[in-house]
């Protein structure tokens, strides 16, 4: 059986980016064949692979989950394993979490489970929030549909190997919105013949920012980032009759983050009108909340406790988002975070890379959290 840490860096090595997974996809099949499970499912919702652990015993169907994408940033740290593919790096860490998932392999290997399946999951494309409801909507995990799935993250800025969980929400949803507005070009010298959408983009960007706060939700529960405005061209001949505008939009739940949505775009539409503008709206990279199972963030916390894990106590979900939500609507789940360190590197950052000394900690975890289910 291969050495984790080796495989981590064989990983890391070889970065491939949402929806471009195979090569990775193959590697994991060839180790996870090492473990002897049950069966191995591929080209689940795109490339991803399932390998089930059954004990042929009667029980649950528990689901531990893991990410296969890197993304399409340029690594600037140098570690001797550094990214081989220009342009593309494992900097979320999903190289670490695979390897943990295949160490658990290892251990249901050695030590067979007595009750219920356990099924891994390597999941596609989770940077662009596709995987999880591609693998969701895919014809083959209705034979792997879970009772539990708990999936874990690393997060930079918590202590070296502590865990951090809670019950209910846990990350925030989140969705892109690009809002064009059209009106009409007039010379630059006659801007009275022209239908800008100046002013329509300034007000909107205003109101969007405040939204949250309009609809009278508790700023700790949802925010509106403007990450793109443009206007017209970059010419001083032309009165501007086009705009765009994108916005990222945050809750903590899925019911307030649908709310903020709908009003966002009744906005941009009163907006548009006003003016004398047309518009459309485009959405992208939707994430479901995560919204933490009390029994499932219960069995983590015993787990941590058991293992005797330093714990951090966590009162408010996570701002960022994880398309694990989307197993929310599939059974119960629950995802914790495990400490990379005060000194690491955030997530994303071009100089991030996954500490290895945590990767027995995950493992330990999801095999303590997965044998209470099934022995
Ligand atoms: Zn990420
Ligand atoms: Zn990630």
């Amino acid at each position: 059986m291969i050495d984790l840490i080796d495989l981590r860096h064989e990983l890391h090595r070889h970065p491939e980016i949402s929806g471009e997974e195979r090569i990775t996809a193959t590697r994991i099949v060839k180790y996870l064949g090492e473990c002897n499970p049950s069966q191995i499912i591929t080209d689940l919702g795109g490339h991803g692979v399932a390998a089930i652990f059954d004990s042929g015993q009667a029980g649950e169907t528990i689901l531990l989950r893991c990410e296969l994408d890197a993304l399409p940033i340029i690594e600037t740290g140098e570690p001797p394993y550094r990214s081989t593919v220009e342009g593309k790096g494992h900097l979320c860490g999903h190289d670490g979490h695979m390897s943990i998932m295949i160490g658990v392999a290892q251990r249901l290997a050695k030590n067979p489970i007595t009750r219920g399946r356990i099924v891994l999951l390597f999941q596609p494309a989770e940077e662009t929030g596709v995987g999880a409801p591609a693998v969701i909507a895919d014809e083959k995990f209705k034979a792997i549909k879970p009772d539990f799935a708990y999936a874990l993250h690393n997060l930079p800025g918590m202590p070296l190997g502590h865990i951090g969980v809670k019950s209910g929400p846990m990350c925030f949803a989140s969705e892109g919105l690009k809002i064009s507005l059209f009106g009409r070009t007039s010379h630059a010298s006659h801007p009275e013949d022209a239908v800008s959408p100046m002013k329509a983009l300034i007000g909107l960007i205003d109101e969007l920012t405040n939204l949250p706060a309009q609809l009278g939700i508790e700023p700790d529960h949802a925010l509106v980032t403007i990450c793109h405005a443009s206007l017209g061209e970059p010419a001083f001949g032309i009165t501007p009759g086009d705009a765009i505008l994108m916005a990222a939009f945050r809750a903590e739940n899925d019911a307030l983050q649908a709310k903020l949505i709908e009003n966002a775009a009744q906005c941009a539409k009163a907006y548009a009108e006003q003016h004398g503008l047309s518009s459309s709206i485009s959405y992208d990279e939707k994430f479901a909340a995560c919204d933490n199972n009390e029994a499932a963030a219960t069995n983590i916390k015993n787990a941590a406790e058991n293992l005797q894990l330093p714990m951090v106590r966590i009162d408010k979900p996570f701002r960022w988002s994880e398309d694990f939500g989307a197993f929310s609507a599939a059974g119960n789940t629950a995802l914790f975070v495990l400490g990379s360190g005060e000194d690491c590197p955030q997530l994303h950052a071009s100089n991030y890379d996954f500490p290895d000394s945590i990767m027995k900690t995950g493992i330990d975890m999801f095999e303590e959290i997965a044998r209470k289910h099934c022995g």
